[in-house]
């Protein structure tokens, strides 16, 4: 019989992709992804031409039978989403549950996640964390939701989208305090890759004074209820370009 193999792909930079998951598109009938247009790209980077099935938020309920019949009837189905690993703040979480319902097989190819990237790289305690994924849009929700974090001992880990992070950023002062520390990190594995390891009030700043805080990808990584910022404050500014420029000076 077939097999759904639920495939990581890269958060930014190509060479993030792995083998493993070269050959299970390699090897997919189909490849069922967010965005066909955007994964077509990745399989044509790959030398790869396949069969596709649109699979997003707004028809996984539909489709998933659909989808699920084709596995059923021996195909080997890849799903993947736009970005790093599906199921993560993206979908087939609908169509993996369904799949174990109905007897199917499915494999993990693992690979890239923001979430976790972001997390390794914060310096914030790793040991517990609790993920996030987007708070919710609307202002009230979301100060609830985060009100109801305020005690969190784990680190808490956070997606963003550009145009909400200043909003976000005022209510995390406004519920956890200036002093919690804060890693906000940018452009992942990609060329403005920046990390910014600060407490919540200095980042509220620096992203007041400089727009470009807020441009690209981002993860917000939040120091659990009793974490402490270091006396020494640092601004871990890992933007590669400018380390380069650095090094060239006397
Ligand atoms: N499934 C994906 C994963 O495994 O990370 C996440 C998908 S979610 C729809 C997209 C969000 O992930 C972005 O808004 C951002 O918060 C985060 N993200 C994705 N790629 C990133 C990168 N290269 N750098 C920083 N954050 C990233």
């Amino acid at each position: 019989t077939g097999s759904l193999a639920v495939v990581a792909t890269p958060i930014g930079n190509l060479g993030d992709i792995t083998e493993r998951a070269v050959a299970a598109l390699k090897q997919a009938d189909l490849v069922a992804a967010e965005d066909t247009r955007h994964t077509g790209r990745l399989l044509q980077h790959l030398g790869l031409s396949k069969s596709m099935f649109a699979l997003h938020d707004h028809n996984e309920r539909a489709q998933v039978e659909t989808l699920l019949d084709r596995v059923e009837a021996g195909e080997n189905v890849a799903l993947v989403s736009d970005a790093g690993t599906p199921l993560i703040s993206d979908p087939g979480y609908i169509v993996v549950r369904r799949a174990h319902e109905r007897g199917l097989r499915v494999l993990p190819i693992p690979g890239a996640c923001a979430a976790i990237a972001a997390l390794c790289v914060s310096g914030l305690p790793t040991d517990r964390f609790v993920f996030e994924g987007f708070l919710p849009a609307k202002a009230a929700a979301r100060r609830s939701r985060l009100e109801a974090l305020e005690d969190e001992a784990r680190t808490l880990v956070f997606y963003e989208s550009p145009h909400r992070l200043m909003a976000t950023i005022d209510v995390l002062v406004s519920v956890f305090g200036p002093e919690r520390p804060v890693v906000l990190a940018r452009e992942l594995t990609k060329a403005f890759e920046t990390l910014y390891a600060v407490s919540l009030g200095r980042l509220q700043a620096i992203a007041l004074a400089d727009p470009n805080v807020s441009r690209g990808e981002l993860v917000l990584v939040v120091g659990g209820a009793a974490e402490q910022v270091n006396s020494e404050e640092t601004l871990l500014d890992t933007d590669r370009l400018m380390r380069r420029l650095l090094q060239e000076l006397p």
